[in-house]
């Protein structure tokens, strides 16, 4: 028996042992696994401390989870539609404001505030938000979902100064224990006033852009209105001259009174076409033969390079009738400003060498028209600035013959270049696709109804 008692009793204190032994080790690992927890919770709230404490971002920690609960409650009572609902009901935004907590901050937004101290932000800690701030109403719907990411732009009131733009941001997902949200607070209130300024220079700069092609586009009109109003001044002085006569020449002066008027109703299309040119209005373009354009504005400059003692020559085309879809009258205005520029050019040249040459021709697809002078030629140092609006080498020039005639080629659909010629004179070429109905016609003159020398020489 006692061998049975010692023999059965020995091995039951063993087992006992043996589960006492497991019992404490399930303890110990326990323990060990709990203390290991703690540690890393102690560790990972350390590290956010330090982050929270030492970030150069404003950052409130919020506590949300009274509105999380008034939601909750809300969708249990059948609301499902928490937009709708927050859109509806401003007195349930309001009374969601009065349940968000601010139970943390950094020094960076007791800073952004101008607060001392944490306990001098929790007691006036209403007074830094707006009451009428909308977007509080989509943080309420962010909160509903557990939005990962909410992002809002606002502002807060610090207690010194003017309000500052904020954009706050706050993580509100599923993993996120809405007790403790941290929130940034971004400030962007300089970004947002260099933004203003920014926006403020641009329409000042589309201002002056407006002012300064105004004063381009009246500029222009008075450069193109030179030669018209010249015209009128002759015809005008000639009128006098046949009426002063014993007895009047009434019939030279209608001729002279009927060349006023057509200066005036060219000046008047000179200035339409500008405007038009410079401006947004459309240029309407039509089949225009160039030979007859050339031949009208060489027979029109004839007075002024007679004044000068310049010869204008234009060399007939060899062929055809060259003609491009264009504006007859812009066209004119080019070739009148590049004669003005070689007689121009040519002032100072012994008057044997004045003489400007024209000539037209047919290149594959296009007609090439030169202007040669046999002037000084282009000053290489100037290099391609003579295209440029008030660019000017004259006492008296306003830098905008070249700019206007390269505008109204290009709205031609062509190129203009200028190069020096081998004998020293400067040339200009332009090139003008030819119009796509451009018929194999005979030679045609615009009008040249104007008494001149031979048909193609003008001038002196
Ligand atoms: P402006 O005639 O009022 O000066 P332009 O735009 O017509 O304005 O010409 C700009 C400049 O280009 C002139 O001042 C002159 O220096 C140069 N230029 C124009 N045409 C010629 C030319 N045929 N020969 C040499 N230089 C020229």
């Amino acid at each position: 028996m006692i061998f049975t008692g010692r023999a059965g009793g020995l091995p039951t204190a063993i087992a006992q042992g043996v589960v006492h032994l497991c019992i404490l080790v399930a303890l110990a690992t326990l323990l060990c696994r709990i203390q290991a927890r703690r540690a890393t919770l102690e560790q990972s709230e350390r590290h956010y401390r330090l982050i929270f404490d030492t970030l150069s971002v404003a950052i409130l920690e919020h506590d949300f989870s009274a509105v999380a609960a008034r939601i909750a409650q809300l969708r249990k009572g059948g609301v499902s539609d928490i937009r709708n609902h927050v859109g509806n009901h401003p007195e349930f935004v309001a009374a969601m404001r009065k349940l968000v907590k601010i139970t943390d901050m950094n020094a960076a937004a007791l800073a952004m505030l101008g607060v001392g101290s944490k306990a001098e932000f929790l007691a006036r800690m209403c007074g830094f938000f707006s009451e009428t701030d909308d977007s509080f109403s989509e943080c309420i719907i962010a909160i509903g979902e557990r939005r990962p990411l909410f992002q809002v732009e606002t502002h807060v009131l610090p207690i010194h100064g003017p309000p500052r733009q904020v954009v706050v941001a706050f993580g509100l997902g599923p993993d996120i224990s809405l007790d403790r949200v941290p929130g940034s607070l971004l400030d962007v209130s300089h970004r947002r006033a260099l933004e203003r300024q920014l926006l403020q220079k641009r329409d000042q700069l589309a201002h002056a852009e407006r002012t300064g092609a105004l004063a381009a586009m009246s500029a222009m009109i008075a450069h193109e209105l030179n030669q018209p109003m010249a015209a009128i001044q002759s015809y005008a002085d000639a009128a006098r001259r046949w009426m002063s006569r014993n007895p009047p020449d009434l019939r030279e002066t209608s001729l002279a009174l009927a060349g006023i008027v057509e200066g005036v109703d060219h000046a008047r299309t000179v200035m339409e076409r500008v405007r038009a040119l410079v401006g947004s209005s459309r240029i309407d373009l039509a089949e225009v033969e160039l030979d007859g354009v050339l031949l009208t504005t060489v027979a029109l400059m004839r007075c002024e390079a007679a004044e000068t003692g310049t010869r204008l020559v234009m060399i007939p085309t060899t062929g055809d009738t060259l003609s491009v879809m264009g504006d007859r009258i812009l066209l004119k205005q080019i070739f009148v400003n590049l004669i003005t520029n070689a007689i121009h050019a040519m002032l100072n040249s012994p008057p044997e060498q004045r003489m400007v040459t024209l000539s037209l021709e047919r290149r594959d697809d296009s007609a090439l028209v030169t202007v040669a002078d046999q002037g000084p030629g282009w000053d290489e140092l100037d290099s391609g600035k003579e295209f440029d609006t008030f660019f000017t080498t004259k006492k008296n020039g306003m830098g905008l013959g070249l700019h206007i005639c390269r505008t109204a080629v290009e709205c031609h659909g062509g190129t203009l270049s200028r190069r020096n010629a081998e004998w020293g004179g400067a040339i200009v070429e332009i090139s003008i696709p030819l119009s796509p109905f451009h018929q194999r016609t005979g030679p045609a003159a615009d009008s040249v109804k104007d008494s001149h020398k031979s048909p193609f020489l003008f001038g002196v």
